[in-house]
């Protein structure tokens, strides 16, 4: 059995030898019911493995790997530490172009938070997202403010900010101590 069951022959890129054969004492029944009661996640039981999600995804575009079909066939074989364990759930941006297009009404990027969330518990956070989630904390922004950027603000009516701006601290401190892993549970 494989991820992708039939559909494999519209990835193209995939060769025999990359498949990936899914053992079945592996797989967790009840991952999908899990999914499916985490806010975000109630829709997946309605895929019907069309691929527009993958099609349009622009993350897809730049990196083969990820493949939302591909996670959404995942956790409905029950493959709950090939998911939750992997960082590639991180690497959607949450951007709606799936979930705008879904013809099923599956809300993916929702169904992706979904996931990350149960990433989270179980301790997978990448580093890149520690570091986000500190400047965000510290500086108020992800990236130096400068000139440049309040020239802009300016122009489109809105007030000027201060590098250090610390409104968000408070904020991201309660979400991070909200979210802090527990390692391995989910
Ligand atoms: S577009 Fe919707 S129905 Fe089609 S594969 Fe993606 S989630 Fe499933
Ligand atoms: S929301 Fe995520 S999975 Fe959907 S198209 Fe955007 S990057 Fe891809």
């Amino acid at each position: 059995m494989t991820a992708d069951g039939d559909m494999e022959m519209e990835e193209g890129a995939m060769s025999r030898e990359e498949e990936k054969i899914v053992e079945e004492e592996t797989l967790d029944p009840l991952f999908a019911q899990e999914v499916a009661r985490e806010p975000g996640g109630e829709g997946i039981r309605a895929c019907f493995a069309c691929g527009t999600c993958t099609a349009g995804c622009p993350v897809r575009r730049f990196n083969e790997k990820f493949n939302p079909r591909r996670v959404i066939r995942m956790v409905l074989l029950g493959m709950r530490d090939e998911v939750l364990r992997d960082p590639f759930v991180w690497m959607c941006a949450t951007c709606f172009t799936c979930q705008e297009r879904c013809p099923q009404g599956v809300r993916i990027s929702d169904l992706m938070r979904a996931l990350k969330n149960m990433a989270l518990r179980r301790g997978n956070l990448p580093e890149g997202i520690v570091v986000q989630s500190k400047l965000l904390s510290e500086k108020g922004t992800l990236y130096p403010l400068d000139e440049f950027d309040n020239k802009k603000r300016q122009k489109a009516g809105l007030p000027p900010l201060e590098q250090g701006e610390k409104s968000l601290a408070p904020l991201m401190e309660e979400l991070l101590e909200a979210l802090g892993p527990k390692d391995g549970k989910d």
